[in-house]
């Protein structure tokens, strides 16, 4: 198979060395690495296509990976097998003349698409994750990543027009309008069930996203940062509640523990606006009344200090705190936010001497979805030591247990939340389905499931 595999994509785009599987046996997450057996880097969809075919004959699993930037293990190669690294699908494409979409090949990342919309005064909605300098437009949306920007515009399937995605038989399904094939990828609800969907979080188990339409927009004239102080969970969760209902920040997030010495009090929250300038003006206004309603106090430089640095301060912050790094997250409705913040406080408390003794930290803040909260839980530690690193993994299944039991839904289905899984019911029933009828081998990242 490997001969097959070096024939598709050329000898040099192949590799069996010890030391590259070890530098894809894992992700950014602090989950146990595993080692796949080959690594193949493909060139175009084409060759995609084709190692597809060669995989679902020898029934060996094909692992999709872009940056391998996720937290959750979800491109870690549980069984072994052909690890797909698609960052060499690179293109971006610009169809028609102002760029009112664009489309990227999988391995291309954020600041890539933002840096060639920008020169033609175009932007996405979303600015992608905090990890927008490395992670790829493909792996994004195949963990539903929940970019800068989600406030405004919600979940990444929001800005989404079409996908292109090779399935495991190796054919080749563009989504959407381009269905058809006179038409480009300009809008996701059309030529019946919405198959764009299924590829949306789906963490590599339904097919290989190839290329991603997105929607653009006029470059905003400007931007505007604001943070405040609050007493009490209740008030930060209130001011949040209301931004969300009148529709005023583009980004706005919640910090919890640690809160920033320079914001002080029980926690703080942070929010950019973005538009013309009026608009601009108009927002901050509002916004400033909503955060007084809520007795919040106004710390003004930490917001800009904190949004200017958005691409860059999240990679020094956790690599500073870690960089053994997991995190447990997923959505509520905002106003629950509050209860389900001070159990996970209380399971802390009860842990603070042996996470102290094992130089384990952790965090907790929130990210406002358009209609719900996302509440992360992060944990940290020095992998080097051996003991902290087994600790956090058990950590984190106790903490997405009881995120879990609270109502809170995982956006992140990686392998470490394997068991949450099953807890879906008909749904998980339902995904299995899907699974076995568009992969009966099971060769795309098994055990995710
Ligand atoms: C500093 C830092 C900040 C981060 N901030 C955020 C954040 O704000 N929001 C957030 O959601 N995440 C965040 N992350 C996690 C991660 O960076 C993102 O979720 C990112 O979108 C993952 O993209 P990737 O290219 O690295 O995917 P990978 O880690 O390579 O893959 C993720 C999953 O997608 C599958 N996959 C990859 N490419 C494809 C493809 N083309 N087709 C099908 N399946 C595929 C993989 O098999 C795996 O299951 C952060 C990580 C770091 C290190």
């Amino acid at each position: 198979m490997y001969s097959l595999l070096a024939e598709i994509v050329g000898p040099e785009n192949v590799s069996r060395e010890d030391f590259e599987l070890w530098c894809y046996s894992r992700d950014a997450g602090s989950v146990f690495p595993r080692l796949p057996e080959c690594i193949v880097t493909p060139k175009s969809k084409e060759q995609v296509a084709e190692i597809l075919k060669v995989a679902n004959e020898y029934k060996k699993p094909v692992i999709p990976r872009g940056a391998g930037s996720s937290m959750c293990g979800a491109p870690v190669p549980l069984k072994g097998g052909v690890m797909l690294d698609l960052t060499g699908l690179k293109r971006i494409k610009i169809q028609d003349e102002e760029g009112l979409f664009v489309r990227a090949e999988a391995g291309v990342i954020w600041t890539e698409i933002i840096e060639v919309l920008k020169q033609r005064g175009r932007e996405i909605g979303l600015e992608g994750p905090w990890s927008a300098p490395s992670a790829t437009a493909g792996g994004s949306v195949a963990v539903g990543a929940i970019c800068m920007g989600a406030a405004k515009y919600g979940g990444l399937g929001t800005q989404i027009l079409g996908l292109e995605v090779a399935l495991a038989d190796g054919s080749i399904v563009r989504t959407g309008s381009a269905a058809n094939r006179n038409n480009e990828m300009v809008m996701r609800d059309c030529n019946g069930a919405d198959l764009t969907g299924l590829s949306i979080g789906s963490h590599g188990t339904l097919g290989i996203i190839t290329e991603v339409s997105l929607k653009t927009y006029a470059f905003h004239e400007a931007e505007a940062y604001y943070a405040y102080s609050f007493e009490s969970l209740e008030d930060a969760a209130r001011a949040v509640y209301g931004l969300a209902r009148d529709e005023i920040a583009f980004d706005c997030r919640m910090f919890v523990y640690p809160v920033p010495e320079e914001i002080g009090g029980v926690a703080g929250v942070v929010y950019m606006l973005k538009g013309s300038g009026s608009q601009i003006q108009e927002l901050g206004g509002k916004s400033r009344k909503i955060m007084q309603l809520a007795h919040g106090k106004s710390i003004s430089e930490f917001g800009e200090q904190y949004y200017k640095g958005r691409f860059t301060a999240r990679v020094k912050a956790f690599g500073e705190a870690g960089p053994g790094w997991l995190e447990v997250a997923g959505y509520i409705p905002i106003l629950r936010y509050p209860a389900v913040a001070k159990e996970i406080i209380k399971y802390w408390k009860k842990r603070e001497e042996e996470a102290k003794n094992l130089g384990i930290k952790w965090s907790l803040g929130a990210l406002l979805e358009t209609h719900s909260i996302n509440i992360p839980v992060a944990i940290f530690c020095s992998e080097v030591k051996r003991d902290a690193w087994q600790r956090i993994n058990s950590y984190w299944h106790e903490l997405a247990e009881l995120m879990y039991e609270r109502g809170v839904s995982p956006y992140w289905i990686g392998h470490l939340s394997s068991h949450i899984v099953k807890r879906w019911g008909p749904y998980y029933q339902l995904y299995k389905k899907i699974k076995e009828s568009l992969d009966p081998n099971n060769i795309l990242n098994p055990g995710m499931l």
